[in-house]
């Protein structure tokens, strides 16, 4: 990167926005509060928010105007390899704890758990006595901060309330109201909003120049991604990298409309592979991803039906969607709506009660409404 690297080059696709220059302002100040929560909706950004605050406290030669990493340098570049940027930090003076992370027990085994239990926030005390390795600071993230069980949780609010001089904590979630009161006030939070259009644009046209990535010509295709993207830079970065989400979105719409075609026996098969035997994280985040597209989908057939085709989402389908949102009661497409919301809510909140996915995904595809002609 370039000597005039710019702010959003430093700090992100935040970097105009309140949350961003309030940070910026702790940061110049010297003033970074111990215990973060950064919290907003998945995908706004939070993670890579994070690593950019860690890279600022552990880069060599950050910005002295704004404190922001040249994410350049050697330690700036542990943190965040722009080649394998899903890779986690490898900094042995930054650790990302999530459900799976090593605790302090050495016979356990956390690989399919989904909580952060008490044995892995007693390693994270244990750590965080020490002095760092090599740099001056240690930079532990919780992520997601609503997966801390009940007793950890407890156990951790002393480390948060009196942290070690030299340690940071960074919280992430995306459901702040699942946190204790106990958690929350102890954090300084940072609420990440989805950007505003015009900002989205900007970055992206930015980001995506520099990632070398190619955004899509035809005007309908660029206009669904930005409705997809709902303002949510993170969602945009971590699809655009996996391919083309506008192509996705179009084969999660294609079996949505199969499934709704289909019979009973077929709909219970889908599910069984779409939630396979075991709710492992990764099943119900691609679960959570599906739920998405199809509260999209049949949201579009009721703005269709109810003459609002401007906020329709899935632009490239228009034709479709006309077509189907005539089969239609529009009564039952709207009830419909509230049935995948809530079956969206119970596997949030299920996620650490042991909830049985498989069955909230059918019981919901069981209430597809079927179409006038047949009912
Ligand atoms: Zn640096
Ligand atoms: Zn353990």
């Amino acid at each position: 990167m370039p000597v005039t690297a710019s702010i959003n080059d430093r700090w992100g696709p935040h970097a105009d926005s309140l949350p961003g220059r309030t940070l910026v302002a702790m940061l110049e100040a010297q003033r970074l509060p111990h215990a973060l929560l950064i919290a907003g909706p998945i995908g706004v950004g939070k993670r890579d928010l994070a690593v950019r605050i860690a890279q600022s406290l552990l880069c060599e030669s950050a910005d002295p105007r704004d404190g922001g990493p040249c994410r350049e340098c050697r330690d700036c570049r542990r943190l965040h390899d722009p080649l394998q940027p899903k890779l986690d930090p490898q900094h042995t003076d930054v650790e990302i704890i999530t459900p799976g992370s090593l605790c302090a027990e050495s016979d356990h085994d956390h690989s399919n758990t989904h909580t952060i239990g008490i044995c892995i926030i007693r390693r994270i005390e244990h750590v965080a006595t020490l002095a760092p390795f090599e740099a001056d600071q240690r930079v532990i993230i919780i992520n997601p901060a609503e997966a801390l069980s009940p007793d950890a949780a407890d156990a951790f609010l002393k480390t948060l309330e009196e942290p070690p001089e030299r340690v940071y904590f960074i919280l992430l979630t995306s459901q702040e109201e699942q946190l204790s009161e106990t958690i929350r006030s102890r954090c300084r939070i940072i609420t990440l909003a989805p950007l505003p259009s015009a900002q989205l644009n900007r970055w992206l046209e930015h980001w995506s120049a520099a990632e070398g990535l190619t955004l899509p010509d035809d005007p309908e295709r660029r206009s669904e991604l930005e409705r997809l993207a709902r303002g949510r830079p993170g969602w945009l970065q971590s699809n655009l990298r996996d391919g083309d989400p506008v192509a996705l979105r179009a084969a999660q719409i294609d079996d949505a409309v199969r499934i709704a075609d289909a019979s009973r026996a077929e709909r219970l098969n889908w599910s069984e592979q779409v939630v396979g035997r075991f709710s492992t994280s990764q099943t119900l985040a691609n679960l959570e991803l599906m739920l998405e597209a199809w509260t999209d989908w049949w949201r579009d057939l009721w703005l269709q039906q109810t003459n609002q085709q401007a906020a329709v989402v899935h632009v490239t389908q228009l034709e479709r969607i006309e077509r189907l949102a005539d089969l239609y009661d529009q009564e039952q497409v709207s009830q419909f709506l509230e049935k995948i919301q809530r079956t969206r809510a119970l596997i949030e909140r299920g996620v650490t009660h042991g909830l049985n996915a498989r069955l909230a995904l059918d019981v919901l595809l069981l209430n597809i409404p079927v179409p006038l002609e047949r009912s």
